[in-house]
């Protein structure tokens, strides 16, 4: 195992504590002996353990067992979606539910395996800026492992849910009067100053480790099978790479064949990533005010903007970016049709895959898989506000009855 530049190539030891390349602070990538591992996976036991991340623990790069930190994370359901499917013109529609996560989003996966690798560094803290779910899941996290955490929000920007969490599992949490690009810079350079901090931001290439599970299990649930799409919403970009790099891991491991096509969906007001995609550019210019409702994916500035743009291409995909509206929309699509309650940031893949159709960009005769990341309840004002407010009636049989029958007239 060893950690690599994606940008000069070079690599370096894994039992050092770094975040960005040394050389030319390009992104960093953990690469695991492949070759090696495939001999040493038990194919039988994939078939037979319980689902969870720890399930894949020979794909993990951890070195001491009795270190990790775990909640259970992962083993989510994949929903096999019908009436949504008929809804957006698609033959197969799934719905990965990472809402069903210990504190509800995909960022467990992550952290199970950041906060594991933070007590093998030996640190004595672990650290994040957020939108709300990092911090919500890092706290959780670090309570378990009994290391101390600090988080920076953005000031009167992070959902109600995520920081009750933060705030409920102990962490100190700081509001910077600023926004998440702002808190990202101070929280780097606190980490890069004290040598006991660990900092867990998605710059960090352990936590997507944890993340490429996703993949993992998509297939497994799929019966050993790719998807022909896999559709993902990008803030920092962290997750659509470590899902790509999963599904890459299984294929040279003959675990599965063939990759999915990478789909990245942004929200109108925070696109740099589907802005470079659509005008074939290498970089990305970033967004300088981000604005949407979906919070987990308001992000201006994206750390991983350049593995997403190369998960993309590599894989045939495409990025799509949608209104406020349309994820409004999704949203109330998931829920009503499927039951799923999934907050903003998650419902844009709907709302982007049906974007994709409508505009012949996606064959409807595909199997596609769409990663929702987070749980309604994350952000609770967000769905009363955008949802009819339940009626007041008195407390008389005869008037309730009145309005029931109202209610079922054509
Ligand atoms: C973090 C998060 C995202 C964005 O993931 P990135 O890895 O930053 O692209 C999307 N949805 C939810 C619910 C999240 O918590
Ligand atoms: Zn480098």
């Amino acid at each position: 195992m060893r950690y690599e530049c994606i940008k000069c190539n070079s690599k370096f030891d894994p039992h050092e504590k770094l975040y960005t390349c040394p050389r030319c602070g390009g992104l960093l990538e953990i690469e695991l002996n492949l070759d090696e591992l495939a001999e040493k996976l038990d194919r039988k036991r994939l078939k037979t353990d319980p689902l969870g991340v720890w399930k894949y623990r020979t794909l993990m790069p951890i070195f001491d067992d009795s270190k990790i930190v775990t909640l259970h994370e992962g083993g989510t359901p994949l929903y096999r979606c019908d009436r949504l499917a008929e809804e957006v013109g698609v033959r197969e529609l799934h719905v990965k539910y990472e809402g069903a996560n210990p504190t509800g989003s995909f960022k467990d996966r992550g952290m199970t395996v950041g906060v594991t690798k933070a007590l093998e560094f030996g640190v004595k803290a672990v650290a994040c800026a957020s939108t709300g779910n990092t911090s919500a899941s890092l706290a959780a996290y670090a309570a378990k492992a009994g290391l101390r955490c600090v988080v920076l929000l953005p000031s009167g920007k992070v959902a109600l849910g995520k920081l009750a969490q933060a705030i409920m599992y102990g962490a100190r949490v700081l509001s910077i009067r600023g926004n998440f690009d702002q808190a990202l810079a101070i929280i780097r350079r606190v980490c890069d100053e004290a040598d006991d901090i660990y900092l867990l931001n998605s710059v960090n290439p352990f936590r997507l480790q944890g993340q490429k599970s996703i993949a993992f299990e998509i297939a497994d649930q799929l019966g050993w099978e790719v998807p022909d799409r896999v559709v993902v919403p990008m803030g920092n970009c962290a997750n659509i790479w470590a899902i790509y790099k999963g599904f890459l891991e299984f294929d040279a491991t003959d675990i599965t064949g063939g990759m999915p096509m990478m789909t990245g969906i942004q929200a109108e007001g925070a696109m740099p990533i589907v802005d470079a995609i659509k005008r074939g550019l290498d970089e990305f210019l970033p967004v300088e005010n981000p604005e949407t409702i979906a919070t987990a994916i308001r992000i201006g500035k994206p750390v991983n903007g350049p593995k997403a743009i190369r998960a993309i291409r590599a894989s045939g995909g495409t990025a799509e970016c949608v209104s406020d509206e349309e994820i409004i929309a999704a949203q109330k699509l998931l829920a009503k049709l499927e039951g799923i309650g999934v907050e903003p940031a998650s419902a844009s893949t709907v709302a982007g895959l049906r974007k994709l159709v409508e505009q012949g960009a996606i064959d409807g005769d595909e199997r596609i898989v769409c990663v929702a990341t987070g749980a309604m309840l994350k952000d609770p004002e967000e769905v009363i506000e955008v949802s009819e407010r339940p009626l007041e009636v008195p407390a008389i049989y005869e008037e309730v009855k009145k309005l029931l029958r109202w209610q079922h007239a054509p």
